[in-house]
């Protein structure tokens, strides 16, 4: 991967994506992919700060049913499905066991009922393109199967268990990096170490950003 900054010609972009995380990458990447000229900025490495520590999951959103956020759930369980397919070597299926308890926060229909919508919403988890990363539906487990497979869960008012299935992800940063390598791919010029400092605005500039070699670049927003 080359760094643009360094040899930058001055020809203007449609694009200037600031920040090289998880977001920045996947933006450069879907502009990138759609023909439009990109630059990917980032002042220190790419993936390094919130996207390298993330809790390692790619999940659907299973705690956004609480509140019935049922179009972002939707949404979260169809993008786990494509990164299972465009980045089958860093997303991997991961199986949960929910434990249930009597009383009303983790009573067993609630969950149950959670685990169905869930399901319902993921209707095409088995479309992958590699088999091996089809998820299958949730399971619901006995109070004695919940025991046979975690022995150590607190069995004072256990009613049972369910068994679902999200995605991990457990190089986050790894995945950053691939999208940035894949924008660039399509087209976009890429540079870590480039921290924009600020904008330029109008008559102040007479192209997009100003980058130098020894110096942070400078943006700017015509207007
Ligand atoms: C504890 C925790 C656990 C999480 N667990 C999960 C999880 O399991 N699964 C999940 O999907 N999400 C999880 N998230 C959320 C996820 O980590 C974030 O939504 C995601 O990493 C945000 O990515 P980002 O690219 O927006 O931000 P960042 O990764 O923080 O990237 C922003 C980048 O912008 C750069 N930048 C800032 N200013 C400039 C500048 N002036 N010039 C150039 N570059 C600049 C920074 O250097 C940085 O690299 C978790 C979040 C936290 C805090």
């Amino acid at each position: 991967m080359k760094r643009f900054i360094e040899s930058y010609d001055g020809q203007p972009f449609d694009l200037i994506v600031v920040g090289g995380g998880i977001t920045g990458a996947c933006v450069a990447y879907d502009a990138a992919g759609r023909g439009l000229k990109v630059a990917l900025l980032e002042k220190k490495d790419f993936g390094w700060a919130t996207s390298a520590a993330t809790s390692k999951l790619i999940h659907g959103g299973l705690r956004y049913l609480a509140n019935l956020e049922i179009g972002l759930v939707r949404e979260s369980l169809r993008e786990r499905r494509i990164l299972e397919n465009i980045a089958p070597n860093f997303v991997y299926p991961l199986p949960f066991l929910v434990p249930t308890y009597e009383g009303r926060k983790s009573n067993k229909w609630l969950i149950e009922t959670g685990m169905i919508l869930y399901d319902i919403l993921s209707f095409d988890k088995g479309k992958t393109w590699d088999k091996a990363k089809k998820i299958p539906g949730h399971q619901s487990l006995s109070r004695e199967e919940a025991l046979r497979e975690e022995p150590n869960l607190r069995e004072e008012g256990l009613t049972g268990a369910a068994v679902y299935y999200d995605c991990q992800s457990i190089c986050p940063e790894r995945l950053t990096l691939a999208f940035v390598k894949s924008a660039e791919k399509s087209g976009a010029q890429v540079a870590n170490r480039a921290e924009v400092t600020g904008f330029l605005h109008g008559k102040d500039c007479d192209s997009c950003f100003h980058g130098l070699p020894d110096r942070a670049p400078t943006m700017c927003l015509s207007s």
